[in-house]
């Protein structure tokens, strides 16, 4: 067996330092306000020492040792109904059904054992939902397999704790709740906030109570003085380290079955609970078909050391009818996430409303990528939206890096766009007359993107693509258009020519309606192939308006400029005296608060925005020099208008946005968080051995699953969208709302917290391991 010898990978890298300190992170983390500081005194640490041990000793890079620090609260104490679920699923259906089972958010474990009873779950409801109900819509939707339902009836033992400085045994942990002399009082909707921010993973900060205190708005004191209260209540049973048994050494977990009769129940039970290699141990109802009424799990370095010490228990009882079922395959190993709204899947209201949906508009949507065409299933209607999260009709709740397709870098509900829209509002919806807000709008604009002198805006990026190339065309007096392959300018006819973004998801290389005239003076180039630009150019001299560009390309997967392609274009538009057009409806704003031009140090002559500018609200707008936008009506020939542009409360939410992003640290900080993220996932891909091609430039990044570099369209369109698929499906699963498609970007808003990252990237890592081999 692998790490039976060498004791895992975790065990290799770790000091005696190491040891002693995962000991302590495991038995008595300290509750006080710098805990880090409280554990290095008793190590003769620096705070700081601690800090970068136990990050290190968490990081993917090494294993993550350390899975989880956090509240561990108890199921029962909260009120939750669980039971352990046994099913006999054809071994040709058990990937399919385990897919099934994994979607619902109560179920924490899932594994394949090696018996005829070869899935075993474990499924926990929440007070008020009846189990059974629960269980039984979970079988129908995993297949109808025939199931028996093992709820605990007596808890003699629960939880675990590895031993990391002895010889390597695992410690006994503490005994159950379940025979407390008084039942756990209920928790009052105050105390649900509180375990909902608590179960998870706190920050490796010096305060590392201080955010959960901050989002709850209470002090760090009350949140010290809760963990007391619930410790009393029963709710809490440890604030603890949580190591991957497997990164441990213990790569062997036997779920031991005893038949014992009825007198040896309790002695049996006290002598597993005593051998610190058993972590749990239950009292479960028999059927005819499984007569095995006491359970214990043992964990241990190998299935022969599991099975020695299963005879020992065998030998100090006196009971010799067991099997031992070890796990073949994990599916799913997470803790359960309490009081964060679930719902059944199969009485899914998002199913309903995409059937109502359908009747009305064409597919149920109203722009096509949102159908979830390229990644199966359906998709999901959205009751909210809240800072990086996103909570379907059905109460689930999701790390959201769609964020609208890009324009909520505040994330959901930012409270100041939220609020000065209100305001807005009340002041009247819109006028179609002059206000201070658009001059307000305008001037930030202005002074932040350097290409841009005036400015004029539009309700959408397709306005303001289509605007602004009307405009080089007659600034210019020519008619010919290059783009490139794979970019996508919005659906302006002339413009759905080999684009990107829905168009490449939907494999339409062009779109129905669009007359070849209208399309015939689009050339197109490969991206970043300059060579390719020159040729185009050569063969339609003093005919070519302008060249339209993604600065960085975000509508087929993110691809960034190779070195010189920006520059190049730059060189050979001002050669040949046509005008560079940086689409920059997604990146502006995004990729750096001036836009990719001012990160690239390229400056185009007309510049396209939207998404970012418009905080969430429909707004576009196109930019450049003063002489260029002074043949803009009325000032001059080109006819361009809007019923509602440059409303008051689209120029409210870009101007609230723009000013929270102009504050000091803001893109430091997405930068930050962003590449955390994309080192995570790659790191994740490597672990799991799945080739993927990661890109990232600021908060927009993509993981193509494609073995070679990604560089144009040609080489995106080799990625193997099947496997996304079946990506993006486990992370949403695992409460990830990833773009449904293979060919656009994910991107990173201010309210995604680090914790969002770990937990995005421990999906990542079970998303990933799944797709292996
Ligand atoms: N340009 C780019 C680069 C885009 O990504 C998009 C939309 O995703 C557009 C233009 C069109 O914008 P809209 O959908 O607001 O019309």
């Amino acid at each position: 067996m692998a790490g039976a010898s060498a004791g895992g990978i975790g065990e290799a890298v770790l000091d005696s330092v190491d040891r002693r300190l995962l000991d302590l992170l495991q038995r008595d983390f300290p509750l006080n306000a710098r805990p880090f500081a409280a554990i290095g005194e008793r190590l003769g640490l620096p705070e700081d020492e601690v800090l970068a041990r136990v990050r290190r000793l968490k990081s993917p890079a090494k294993g993550r040792l350390i899975r989880q620090i956090g509240a561990i609260f108890d199921t029962t104490a909260l009120g939750y109904k669980s039971t352990l679920v046994a099913m006999q699923v054809p071994e040709d259906e058990v990937e399919r059904a385990a897919a099934a089972i994994n979607r619902h958010p109560g179920v924490s474990h899932n594994y394949q054992r090696d018996h005829a009873w070869n899935l075993w779950f474990t499924l926990a409801v929440p007070p008020g939902e009846d189990l059974d109900t629960s269980v039984q819509a979970l079988v129908d939707q995993a297949g109808g397999y025939p199931y028996r339902l093992l709820p605990a009836l007596r808890v003699f033992k629960i939880g675990v704790q590895l031993d990391m400085e002895g010889a390597g045994d695992i410690s006994p942990a503490e005994s159950a709740q379940g025979d407390r002399a008084t039942p756990a009082p209920a928790p009052s909707a105050c105390d649900r906030a509180f375990i909902r921010e608590l179960q998870e993973d706190i920050e490796i900060v010096p305060q590392p109570f201080a955010g959960v205190a901050e989002r709850l708005r209470v002090s760090q004191e009350e949140v010290l003085a809760w963990l007391q209260e619930a410790k009393a209540a029963g709710w809490l049973r440890r604030f603890a380290a949580i190591l991957s048994q497997r990164q441990a050494g213990y790569v062997a977990n036997g779920m031991v079955a005893w038949r014992a009769p009825e007198d040896s129940i309790e002695k049996l039970a006290a002598v597993a609970a005593s051998l610190p290699q058993v972590s749990h141990c239950y009292e479960r109802p028999t059927y005819p078909d499984w007569p095995y009424n006491l359970f214990t799990l043992i964990h241990a370095k190998s299935k022969g050391d599991c099975r020695a010490i299963a005879g020992r228990i065998s030998q100090a009882t006196g009971v010799t009818d067991y099997a031992i079922l070890f796990s073949t395959k994990e599916y799913k190993k997470e803790r359960l996430e309490y009081f964060v709204p679930t719902q059944e899947v199969m009485t899914s209201k998002s199913h309903s409303l995409y059937a109502e949906a359908q009747r009305y508009m064409p597919g149920g949507v109203n722009s096509p990528v949102r159908a979830f065409s390229a990644v199966g299933g359906e998709p999901l209607f959205i009751a909210k939206g809240e800072g990086p999260y996103i909570y379907d009709v059905d109460g689930r709740r999701y790390i959201d890096y769609v964020l609208s397709w890009g324009p909520l870098i505040l994330g959901h509900a930012h409270p100041q766009v939220v609020g000065a829209l209100k305001e807005a509002a009340e002041r009247g919806i819109s006028y179609g007359a002059p206000t201070a807000l658009e001059t307000e709008l305008a001037k930030a604009v202005v002074e932040a993107v350097p290409s841009i002198e005036m400015v004029r805006f539009v309700n959408s990026g397709t306005e303001a693509t289509m605007s602004a190339l009307r405009l080089a065309r007659a600034y210019t007096g020519r008619s010919k258009i290059i783009k490139f392959e794979g970019c996508y300018h919005g659906h302006a006819d002339f413009l759905l020519v080999r684009a990107g973004s829905g168009v490449t998801t939907l494999g339409l290389p062009d779109s129905a309606g669009v007359p070849q005239g209208i399309a015939q003076d689009t050339l197109v180039a490969p991206y970043n192939d300059l060579p390719a630009v020159d040729r185009l150019f050569g063969e339609n001299r003093a005919q070519i308006a302008a060249v339209i560009v993604e600065p960085v390309a975000g509508n087929m997967g993110v691809i960034p400029p190779e070195p010189g392609f920006l520059a190049g274009l730059r060189g050979v538009t001002k050669a040949e005296e046509a005008l560079l057009v940086f689409d920059e409806v997604i990146t502006g704003f995004r990729v750096a608060y001036g836009g990719a031009q001012a990160l690239y140090g390229v400056t185009p002559d007309l510049t396209c925005l939207g998404k970012v500018i418009g905080g969430g609200l429909p707004v576009g707008a196109y930019g450049g020099r003063r002489e260029i936008m002074a043949m803009v009506a009325p000032l001059g020939p080109v006819y361009q208008a809007g019923t509602l542009s440059g409303n008051p409360l689209a120029m409210t939410a870009g101007i609230e946005t723009l000013k929270v992003l102009a504050q000091p640290g803001a893109y430091e900080r997405l930068e930050e968080r962003s590449a955390r993220l994309a080192d995570g996932l790659r790191a994740a891909a490597e672990a799991a051995g799945v080739p993927v091609f990661q890109t990232r430039v600021g908060s927009m990044f993509c993981t193509f699953f494609a073995a070679e570099r990604v560089v144009d369209y040609a080489s995106a369109k080799r990625s193997d969208t099947s496997r996304y698929a079946v990506f993006f499906r486990a992370m949403l699963a695992n409460g990830v709302y990833l773009a449904p498609s293979q060919f656009e970007a994910g991107f990173l808003s201010l309210a995604h917290s680090e914790q969002d990252i770990e937990r995005t990237v421990q999906a990542a890592e079970a998303a990933f391991a799944g797709l292996e081999g």
